[in-house]
């Protein structure tokens, strides 16, 4: 497992402003005498303004903006690189979090195009590292480093929102996805607060069906969401309908089998009248053959679902590669055939690893070659494995079921 924290680092004790929701703030004024408004303004000039810190916001007396400013973070991720790719339509950012901890976020622009207004979509993190470790994500091979705080999600936004300012096209946030790093169902808590406080008109204010989460199958979370009722779109990552593939791909499989997983979304797209979006990362020669397509369909027949294929993003240290773009076709015609909505998704900012992980991943450092070789001789093995039917007698992942 490759180091996400590096152990020298310190962690910045105060929390971040933009974690506090209006009624903290306000609890939090009224206890040093200065009047409710006070937080629609702090709310305000954290979401909509320019300024760096309390002391900035030159609306605020002085006395009040310092002690913000020692109470808590005005913002609680650095952006330390930004990488631009398809001819500057992604913008990868790789953000430090106070104890040195690396995520990243992904904000990409979609022109408009025939009657569909343009798009400004961004994909954050939820957890820095992953506990699920999945084998052909670049955050699944880094492990888990910690859960992020509310506002540690929330000022990934607020980094995008200040880079849209500065463009002379008007360009506004449409959408948020939780595809980057971690897995959103094990730190719902936070996700929660999070997704409360995008969607809050005196907040970010984008509605629910903007906003997208997308769990590799944790089905205590799924009910759980379920129980709450529509607050964005649930998005299922898949990757095969066959349990003995699934056990490798998606390694939480040994804990919640497909057909559970399955079956909790079906329950969530029956409650909220919402249909579900099922991601399939097409891998060469592993998840799709023409059994895998069939296997799929007759999984997801008649469910209000819509199946997203994205072609595998190359990443270091796995013997596999994306499905090549007629074998794509051939299972999207397949599920297409049994009646399921199907997309093939393209792949954005391959140049710079868009594949959430890779930047942190890179910058964690080059395991050694024999680790590598031999992580590769695992996954072939267990592939083929699972390929014969045979189900993985590896354990669940620690952290997964707590
Ligand atoms: N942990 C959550 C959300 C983050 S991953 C989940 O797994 O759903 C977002 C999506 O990117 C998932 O569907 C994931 O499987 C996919 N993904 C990860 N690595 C990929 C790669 N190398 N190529 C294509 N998709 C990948
Ligand atoms: Fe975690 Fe999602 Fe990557 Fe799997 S695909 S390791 S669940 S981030």
């Amino acid at each position: 497992m490759l180091p996400v924290i590096d152990p020298k680092a310190s962690r910045d004790p105060r929390s971040g402003l933009s974690g506090l929701d209006r009624r903290a703030l306000e609890a939090w004024l009224a206890d040093r005498g200065a009047p409710g408004f006070r937080a629609r303004q702090l709310h305000d000039a954290l979401w909509r303004g320019p300024a760096a810190s309390a002391t900035e916001v030159t609306t605020l007396p002085s006395p009040l903006a310092a002690a913000l400013d020692d109470a808590f973070r005005w913002s609680t991720v650095t952006e330390e690189a930004l990488v631009l790719a398809d001819g500057g339509q992604t913008e990868k950012a790789l953000h430090r979090l106070s104890d040195g901890s690396t995520i990243e976020s992904v904000l990409m622009h979609y022109p408009a195009r025939a009657g569909r207004r343009a798009r400004h979509t961004l994909c954050i993190s939820s957890q820095a590292g992953c506990a699920v470790g999945c084998p052909f994500c670049a955050t699944g091979e880094l492990g888990f480093g910690r859960d992020l705080e509310t506002a540690e999600i929330l000022d990934q936004v607020r980094g995008a929102l200040t880079r849209l300012r500065a463009r002379e096209d008007g360009a506004r946030l449409t959408n948020v996805v939780f595809m980057g790093m971690g897995e959103p169902l094990l730190n719902l808590d936070r996700v929660l607060e999070a997704v409360e406080a995008l969607n809050d008109p005196g907040r970010l204010g984008l509605g629910a069906r903007h906003i997208t989460v997308s769990t590799s199958g944790v089905v205590p979370g799924i009910r759980r969401l379920t129980a709450l009722g529509p607050q964005f779109t649930l998005a299922v990552s898949l990757h095969a309908a066959r349990d003995a593939l699934r056990d490798v791909l998606v390694p939480l499989n040994r804990r919640w089998p497909v057909a559970e997983v399955v079956e909790a979304a079906r329950a969530h797209a029956a409650a909220t009248g919402r249909r579900i979006s099922y991601e399939y990362t097409m891998i060469g020669g592993v998840n799709d053959t023409d059994v895998d397509a069939e296997a799929l369909a007759t999984l997801l027949r008649g469910d209000l679902a819509h199946v997203n294929l994205i072609p595998m993003n190359p990443v270091a240290h796995t013997p596999w590669t994306a499905s090549a773009m007629p074998v794509i076709e051939r299972f999207a015609a397949r599920l297409e055939g049994a009646g399921i909505p199907v997309t093939i998704r393209r792949n954005r900012g391959q140049e710079i690893g868009a594949a959430c992980g890779q930047l942190a991943a890179e910058r964690a450092g080059e395991p050694a070659a024999p680790a590598v070789a031999r992580r590769r001789e695992r996954l072939v093995a267990q592939s083929s494995r699972a390929l014969r039917g045979q189900r993985s007698e590896d354990p669940v992942p620690a952290g997964v079921d707590s």
